[in-house]
């Protein structure tokens, strides 16, 4: 079977989604791709860089835009693991990127089309392609895998807290 380019890209940012993960971030990356180089990269890290607008697109973005020397990325095509945010979504209007690729759909916050749809927007003065669905299942397992582990740590958290105090009676050592 041979692998499209959208997928060849959209593998690439399923392994910034696994720095995001290594630094404890939620899994998301995104790269921006400009003919067939890469002029952008990055990786979800809110928590690590104290900076909610540090999201994987936003970052790329920010990227692109310092490689071209061009606050316009024209041309260009944006993949994604997960659906945008309202935020991202802002931002990709704004930088008139010309296509979005996305894997997984973000039901609760996703703004091209889950819980509203920016992008698609009829009075848009930008309309960016969108296309969905590359790589989907698997953008989606490295988030559910990633929620899971936590849950998991946080369970045995609790239960090692449990213990020790069960530790700390006194008499229960006896
Ligand atoms: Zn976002």
């Amino acid at each position: 079977m041979s692998e499209t380019s959208d997928e060849y890209w959209m593998r690439h940012a399923l392994q910034l989604a696994r720095r995001a993960r290594e630094q404890g971030e939620v899994p998301v990356g995104a790269v921006l791709v400009q003919g067939d180089k890469v002029i952008g990269e990055g990786w979800n890290r809110p928590i690590g860089q104290h900076d909610p607008t540090a999201h994987a697109e936003m970052m790329a973005l920010r990227e692109g835009g310092k490689a071209l020397e061009n606050y316009r990325l024209l041309d260009t095509t944006l993949y994604v693991t997960l659906e945008p945010c309202i935020m991202c979504a802002g931002a990709i209007v704004h930088s008139r990127i010309g296509r979005l690729v996305f894997g997984a759909r973000d039901e609760k916050t996703g703004a091209a089309g889950s819980l509203v749809d920016i992008l698609g927007h009829p009075g848009m003065n930008h309309q960016v392609k969108v296309e969905q669905g590359v790589l989907a299942e698997e953008c989606a397992a490295m988030l559910s895998d990633f929620f899971r582990m936590r849950r998991e740590q946080k369970r045995a958290q609790r239960q090692a807290q449990r213990a020790a105090e069960q530790g700390a009676t006194p008499g229960s050592a006896a």
